[in-house]
């Protein structure tokens, strides 16, 4: 029986072991109990209600965690056997901290611990993110497999995870994989983190939404209407998506200099642009490499739901550790 038939059967009796995923955003968040092989026995959302202020963003979060145990209870036989749990900003994984978020306008927050509390001492892992989302798309996703990614998400901004032998690199502070802010245009554009000419000012969906809007002179006009302007062969729009590409190029021969990826991974809302994106890219990069060897360049594949699947395999990550120092002591 697959978990996905269960939901018809609340009185059934073999008890299913599995976990809470939970992915914070900015608006919403999502959520899902995720059973021993990935699959989604249950998912549901909620507002994040940032209006309400940090504190009340976190009793939101603990609420909703408990209210996913107690359907697992009902539903599927037993309690969950842990938590993941996805969110922006600065994370400080190791301590279990949600260190800052602008966003959601919290400092130092002990999420792990309170979480651990509230679901009974179940053991929780707390993630970024960008890199618990790059952790799916690594292991379950577009990369499925591969021992070296870069999951680059273009969005309101431009972010990376590194994925390195099944994990995520999150470096000495937690600010590794931070691709936006590589400068690619020396004395370009003021950029909020205090820099000039950062990828993400010429290439994150935002970017090309500001440079399309002023071109087409219609405040309204977007990524997605440039795309498909560039698709219609309008010059442009063509113009305007190649400077785009050309410093994504730029951005990604510099990742993949340092970091040797077998998988270049790009998501977020300008990948949508399908191979509108995709061909000019690969291009623009195979042109750019000299002695590197090229990754493969490719869509992510999971959507929105990648931070929630990813928080779902931090958190049985935890319980194969746990088992196993079970097993050893
Ligand atoms: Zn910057």
């Amino acid at each position: 029986m697959s978990g996905l038939d269960l939901f018809g059967y609340p009185g059934h009796t073999v008890p299913v072991r599995h976990v809470i995923a939970l992915d914070v955003g900015g608006t919403g968040m999502k959520a899902a109990l995720v059973g021993a092989g990935g699959e989604l026995l249950y998912q549901a959302r909620r507002a994040t209600g940032r209006e309400r202020g940090p504190d009340a963003v976190v009793e939101s979060i603990l609420g909703f965690a408990a209210d996913l145990r107690a359907h697992g209870e009902r539903h599927f036989g037993r309690s969950a056997a842990a938590a993941g749990v996805a969110v922006p900003g600065i994370v400080d994984a190791e301590r279990g901290v949600a260190a800052y978020s602008a966003n959601l306008g919290w400092r130092d927050v002990p999420l792990r611990d309170l979480l651990g509390r509230r679901l009974d001492g179940a053991p929780v892992a707390l993630g970024h993110d960008v890199r618990t989302g790059g952790l799916a798309e690594g292991r379950i996703g577009a990369g499925k497999g591969a021992d070296r990614f870069l999951f680059v998400p273009l969005g309101t901004g431009i972010a990376g995870a590194i994925g390195i032998g099944g994990g995520v690199e999150a470096g000495a502070h937690g600010f590794a994989g931070e691709i936006g802010h590589i400068v690619v245009r020396p004395g370009g554009t003021p950029c909020p983190c205090g820099q000039r000419g950062c990828l993400e000012r010429y290439a994150s969906a935002s970017a090309v939404s500001q440079a399309w809007a002023a071109a087409c002179d219609d405040p309204e006009a977007d990524a997605a209407d440039c795309a498909r302007a560039v698709a219609a062969g309008d010059p442009n729009a063509v113009r305007v998506w190649r400077e785009a590409v050309d410093a994504l190029a730029d951005g990604l021969v510099t990742a993949l200099t340092l970091l040797d990826p077998r998988t270049l991974i790009i998501g977020g809302g300008l990948a949508e642009a399908g191979e509108t994106l995709f061909t000019p890219l690969r291009d623009a990069v195979r042109r750019r490499v000299t002695f590197q060897k090229l990754p493969s360049i490719v869509p992510a594949a999971l959507g929105d739901t990648a931070g929630c699947l990813g928080a779902g395999l931090l958190a049985w990550d935890l319980l194969v550790t746990t088992d196993r120092s079970e097993v050893s002591a």
